[in-house]
């Protein structure tokens, strides 16, 4: 599953190939692709009410919170003469909602190119490419959706209730690490709580908490603040770590979206580790269910306390 430097990677190459282009046409080749994993089937409406709603759209930006993608969209606009600060055209009110699921890729064709048989939709440019959602298993979704205030900035609808994630300037990491120290569930669990911060998924938690030296089953509550803090640290030089190594995949007409593994693969130090000896100090590295999900972590280097 995409990861905040996944997802990141990815908005990088769409926002490079779509801000400021046009939507002139949009098809859906797969109507499943419009709808939820617990909802896939999908009326003739849905697919007609999406394409006439992207249909003549202009694409101001490629947005991201957490794990959640969108193109902010201006209906309609001329924005070769707008001011973008105080025109009110320029502001977006609604956004097409992009979530790559387990398989999704986002790609950039020009338009003859052979179509891939996963391909579910298609949004046509008047810069005279394509953006293509090519998705094997059909885990994820595109959708248009109203944006609306949500911690500092508009979103999606439904990603309202996701908090900021430590790599937006909304992000505000004192208040955070104060509703973190709140908490009385495993550390592991609290750091994956998209409403208390965004972004962080089962790989970068586990790798935050080896860093700062912290058990997954640490309970905030009782755990000392500059700990916290150390974690909240570790999880965005993580990510940002991460980042760094997965924008470099992104090529030509490409844009880049495997988020299994990408470059930082190598650079794991705990997840997926377990039963190999620490890097740091050599003790074997666990692997427990905490929360319904596979924790991996070095006894030795993270004792409980
Ligand atoms: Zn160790």
């Amino acid at each position: 599953m995409p990861e905040l430097p996944e997802v990141e990677s990815v908005r990088r190459g769409v926002d490079e190939w779509t801000a400021g282009t046009t939507i002139t046409g949009a098809e859906v080749l797969d109507p499943r692709i419009l709808g939820t994993t617990s909802q896939r089937r999908i009326d003739a409406s849905a697919v007609s009410g999406f394409v006439s709603a992207v249909t003549g759209a202009h694409i101001l930006k490629a947005e991201r919170r957490g794990k959640f993608m969108w193109l902010s969209l201006v209906e309609g606009a001329d924005l070769s003469t707008a001011d973008p600060v105080t025109s009110p055209v320029s502001r977006p009110e609604l956004g097409i909602l992009v979530h790559l699921g387990m398989s999704g890729q986002l790609r950039i064709h020009s338009p003859g190119e052979d179509i891939h048989r996963h391909t579910r939709a298609v949004l046509h440019l008047d810069s005279d490419r394509e953006l293509r959602f090519v998705d094997q298993r059909i885990f994820g979704h595109i959708g248009v959706q109203p944006l609306v205030h949500g911690y500092g900035r508009l979103v999606p609808a439904s990603a309202v209730h996701i908090a900021a994630d430590p790599l937006e300037p909304a992000f505000d990491p004192e208040a955070v690490v104060g509703e973190l120290a709140k908490k009385r569930t495993a550390i592991k669990a609290a750091l994956l709580d998209q409403t208390l911060v965004s972004g962080i998924g089962n790989i970068y938690a586990d790798e935050a908490l080896f860093r700062a030296g912290v058990h997954p089953l640490a309970v905030p509550a009782r755990t000392r603040k500059s700990r916290l803090v150390a974690v909240l640290e570790s999880a965005t030089k993580v990510m940002s770590d991460a980042l760094a190594v997965g924008g470099t995949s992104f090529d030509a007409l490409y844009v880049n979206v495997n988020g299994e593994s990408g470059y930082f693969e190598r650079s794991l130090t705990v997840y997926k580790k377990h039963g190999t000896p620490c890097k740091r100090c050599g003790t074997t590295i666990a692997r427990e269910k905490i929360g319904g999900r596979s924790s991996h972590f070095c006894p030795r280097c993270q004792r409980r306390r």
